[in-house]
């Protein structure tokens, strides 16, 4: 899946889990921040592309892209498994409680909440692509749905751009249909 979709679907992984529960008072650090790291969640895994938009923005960032993905066995592999989630998990929680003194006003586990959604959403679409995914490493299986490779969606394809669309769609469709309580959900949060 292309990194636009990533995001998209991460952002809506979080808005159902937020919609799913009783409201509760958050800071506008914490949302924002949020927000950030429920995208950085919904792209991580493809860090193990040397193509993948933190490299192309790094000055040498091929290269380390390069050598990155040499040492993570290659694309699709550890960062796409539930053990690379654990992994990603771990390190996020240990960055997030090293930057929290300079952010007192961010409450740590809910930001890494959203960034593990965002990190298993990306699992989850990916799930559905030709390749699939190694989520039970190190089994090195591939999963994919449907089972059958032909049925999956082609990254980047028509079916892909289609898929897009309908999240978009859904979103806009849960959003209304929602409206009162995503209004509560933005009144909660506070300076
Ligand atoms: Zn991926």
């Amino acid at each position: 899946m292309t990194a636009r979709t990533h995001d998209l679907a991460a952002f809506t992984a979080w808005g159902y889990v937020i919609l799913a529960q009783p409201v509760r008072s958050v800071s506008l650090a914490t949302a924002l921040v949020g927000l950030l790291a429920n995208q950085l969640g919904g792209i991580a895994p493809d860090i193990d592309q040397p193509t993948a938009p933190l490299w192309r923005n790094l000055p040498l960032g091929k290269i380390f892209g390069k050598t990155f993905d040499k040492l993570i066995g290659g694309h699709r592999f550890l960062t796409h498994s539930l053990l690379g989630m654990a992994i990603f998990g771990y390190l996020a929680l240990g960055l997030l409680n090293l930057v929290h003194p300079i952010m007192p006003h961010v409450e740590v586990h809910i930001v890494w909440y959203a960034f593990m959604i965002g990190m298993l959403s990306h699992l989850v679409l990916d799930t559905f692509t030709k390749e699939g995914v190694p989520w039970l490493l190190p089994i090195p299986i591939k999963f994919g749905l449907p089972p059958f490779k032909a049925w999956r969606i082609t990254t980047g394809k028509i079916v892909e751009q289609a898929l897009f669309v309908l999240i978009l769609v859904v979103d806009i469709w849960y959003g209304s249909a929602h409206y009162n309580q995503l209004v509560t959900v933005f009144r909660h949060i506070k300076h």
